[in-house]
Parts: structure tokens; C-alpha cells; sequence
């Protein structure tokens, strides 16, 4: 079903899709429900987009914010407006607690195994 406005009434009209051709610039005979007068409808399909404002694509500020990852050392800072990533800067990981990968991978091999390797001192 299709709803079409009439050009003589101005009051839209319901047309089942298999009186209409659906192809793109092709012409239709319809039929006013309201008025009982026909007129021709052309099919135009559009494609829809959202926008929105990402200021950082025009010369201000990223908005930085940490992805939440399986481990706080592999946070990354995610531009919240147009998605771009980087790592986080240093001031960054003692703001968002965020630990070294040196350090989650010195704690992973004290949790397994530390005790078959060598302890480095
Ligand atoms: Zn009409
Ligand atoms: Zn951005």
C-alpha cells in the first residue's frame, strides 16, 4: 500500500502497490479515492539520511571518550561525534585509571605460570 497525495483535492489517497509502477521516474494511473478524479503518479525513491553536527571535522575539539575493553590496558580513546580512535595520552591513563600493557602483562604472568619463569630482578 502507498499513500499519495491528489493534486485535486489535496487529501492523500491509499493505491495498492500493484496498481503503481515502482520503478523509479515511471508514471502511474491513479485513481482518487476522495474525489474520483486521476491524475499521475511518479514513483521517486529517496534515500534518507541523518546528520548531525561532528565540530571535530571542522576544526574543534574531538570528544574523547575511553572504549570499555576486556582489560582497562587496551582502552582506547574513541571521538565520540565522529568515531576515530587513538591511544589514550598519559595524562589520559591516570585520569581514567587506565594501567600500562607492560603492567596487565607482568600480571598476567604472575597470575599463570610466573612460577616456570624466570623472575628478571
Ligand atoms: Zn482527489
Ligand atoms: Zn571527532
Amino acid at each position: 500500500m502507498s499513500t499519495i497525495k491528489c493534486p485535486y483535492c489535496g487529501k492523500t489517497t491509499e493505491v495498492s502497490d500493484e496498481n503503481l509502477n515502482l520503478r523509479d521516474g515511471e508514471d502511474s494511473i491513479v485513481e482518487c479515492r476522495n474525489c474520483r478524479r486521476r491524475f499521475i503518479a511518479t514513483a521517486s525513491i529517496e534515500i534518507m539520511f541523518e546528520s548531525y553536527k561532528a565540530d571535530c571535522l571542522n576544526d574543534g575539539q574531538h570528544n574523547w571518550q575511553p572504549t570499555s575493553t576486556s582489560h582497562r590496558a587496551f582502552t582506547l580513546m574513541r571521538c565520540a561525534k565522529c568515531g576515530e580512535e587513538r591511544e589514550p595520552t598519559p595524562e589520559e591513563k591516570e585520569r581514567y585509571d587506565i594501567p600500562s600493557r607492560q603492567e596487565y602483562f607482568d600480571e598476567l604472568i604472575r597470575q599463570n605460570g610466573g612460577k616456570n619463569k624466570k623472575k628478571q630482578k
